[in-house]
């Protein structure tokens, strides 16, 4: 077989200004911050900028920021009025598309070819769609003219840094919340240059206030008494303990945690883009995708033709530098998360799964960790039950299509969930079976801001996305969140 080789395409960084250093964007201004702590671009470890460890002090800054903006001016304007701004947010973030993807890429290491395809139109749209909501509110059957909650803190992670920004915000702000938003500590810049963005759509000031930090500002956010509304994605350890914080308070919480979501092959599976579903669904962004298809289950029958297709389509994976047009992998977002990654692989190999990854070679600086899979794994093992939340895919084999329903469902979450089969009816009774909040058939890691997401057990609470999302940033709604 002929392999081509790439020149490199590398996307210009150009078009980016990073500053040396930030403070936090409270009441329509940047501050200076204190105490700031190093960003680095995980594919070579270069310190790109400096971010403001954010304080109680600073916490309370932004909240009385919100609340005042959210008595005076936002809870004030008609629905119309605030979707005019949505929809300016929604337009400058396309014409900056380029710059927002570049940042995107150089801060988090992904691939260019995901964050300017994937990542940040997304984020355009959850802005457009949740501006055409915010004037339709009273008449969507979501009871008698429901009212916004007020303030909204909002804590997002590292993996879709500005898709999960915008999967908060929008709904939060369509439906008449002011909110201050916490990013998380490695991956904070496209958050910043988000305010910019409100500054540019003359946004009024302290709609949206951002604060940088680590995860003792997180906490101090959900301490804040002056919050209604927590909005949280990330995992299923630190859902925890939100939950344990504000269960004696009257805060409101939706909570985006973990998953394990098994990707289930029946024998009647169309092999060919079953294999691209299953790289899809565990390698597009190295992995770390809450929903990410980690638990392969394959019919015996046809486990040892997709797995032999698997290891050939799995050769052609480049992986490199993050801004490299050709690049599929790019760099894991910390040494931390590699640490983890590199453990729980460990664990496979201890407890007897057997390992393979293709030849590749990797940089020699930054965070790599090449595309691997696991066979032989049961459910007993680790890696069959934690989530690596990187690019490694744990096997498993099944007989009969129940037996497939009840591995599929042993697990303390439920996120999502796969089925690659040609029978329509097959794929709607495995549905119908599955306890995962979100099923692809014949697809995997789809995305629309019309379609709610979320999880049945640890996998959260609450939906975010669509009708079902915007519910929870209303008082009295009418929701229907499980
Ligand atoms: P994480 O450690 O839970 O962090 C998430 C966010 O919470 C970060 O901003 C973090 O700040 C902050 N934080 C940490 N400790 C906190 C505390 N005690 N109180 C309040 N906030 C706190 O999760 P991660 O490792 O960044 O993200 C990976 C996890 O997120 C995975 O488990 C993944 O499945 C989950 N995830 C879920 C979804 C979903 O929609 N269900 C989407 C994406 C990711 P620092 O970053 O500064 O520590
Ligand atoms: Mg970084």
């Amino acid at each position: 077989m002929t392999t081509f080789d790439y020149a490199p395409a590398l996307e210009s960084r150009t078009i980016v200004t990073i500053d040396p250093q930030y403070g936090h964007f409270i009441n329509g201004s940047f501050t200076k911050g204190s105490n700031h702590f190093a960003s680095i671009n995980p594919s070579d470890e270069t310190v790109l900028s400096h971010i403001a460890l954010g304080s109680a002090q600073d916490i309370d800054t932004a909240v009385d920021a919100a609340r005042v903006a959210y008595e005076s001016v936002w809870s004030k304007l008609s629905g119309k009025e605030r979707g005019k701004y949505l929809y300016r947010i929604a337009r400058i973030l396309q014409e900056r598309a380029r710059e927002f993807a570049v940042l995107e890429s150089l801060d988090n290491g992904k691939p260019i070819r995901e964050s300017r395809d994937v990542d940040v139109p997304l984020a355009a749209a959850h802005f457009f769609y949740h501006a055409g909501w915010a004037d339709k509110l009273d008449y969507a059957g979501m009871g008698n003219s429901p009212r916004p909650h007020g303030v909204a803190g909002q804590i997002i992670p590292w993996n879709f840094p500005i898709l999960m920004l915008s999967w908060k915000i929008a709904p939060a702000l369509a439906a008449g919340n002011t909110v201050v938003l916490k990013p998380a500590e490695t991956t904070s810049l496209t958050a910043l240059l988000f305010a910019q963005v409100c500054q540019q759509a003359e946004l009024p000031a302290g709609v949206v206030n951002i604060v940088t930090g680590d995860g003792s500002t997180g906490a101090a956010l959900v301490e804040h008494p002056g919050i209604d509304k927590i909005a949280f994605t990330g995992s299923t350890e630190v859902g925890k303990a939100i939950a344990r914080a504000i269960a004696p308070t009257k805060k409101k919480a939706t909570l985006e945690l973990g998953g394990k979501a098994a990707n289930i092959v029946f024998e009647d599976a169309p092999i060919d883009e079953t294999v691209e579903g299953i790289v899809n669904g565990i390698f597009f962004n190295q992995g770390h995708v809450c929903c990410a298809g980690s638990r392969l289950l394959l019919q015996e029958d046809v486990a040892e033709e997709v797995l032999s297709k698997l290891k050939v389509r799995m050769a052609k994976i480049r992986v490199g530098d993050p801004l490299d047009k050709n690049t599929d992998l790019g760099a894991i977002n910390s040494s931390e998360q590699l640490l983890k990654i590199r453990d729980l692989s460990k664990s496979g190999d201890d407890e007897g799964a057997e390992r393979w990854s293709p030849p590749c070679a990797v940089p020699e600086k930054g965070f790599w960790f090449p595309p691997t899979i696991f066979t032989g794994v049961t459910q007993a093992h680790r890696i069959a039950r934690e989530e690596i939340f990187g690019p490694v895919l744990s096997v498993l084999t099944f007989r009969t299509p129940q037996e497939a329903i009840e591995k599929a469902n042993n697990t303390p979450y439920g996120l999502s969930a796969g089925i690659w089969s040609e029978k329509g009816s097959r794929i709607l009774w495995a549905a119908g079976q599955l306890k995962a909040g979100v099923i692809w058939a014949n697809t995997f890691n789809k995305f629309d801001p019309a379609s709610p997401f979320g999880g049945y057990k640890e996998s959260g609470w609450g939906r975010e996305g669509g009708r079902h999302g915007l519910t929870a940033y209303l008082k009295d709604a009418e929701s229907n969140n499980e």
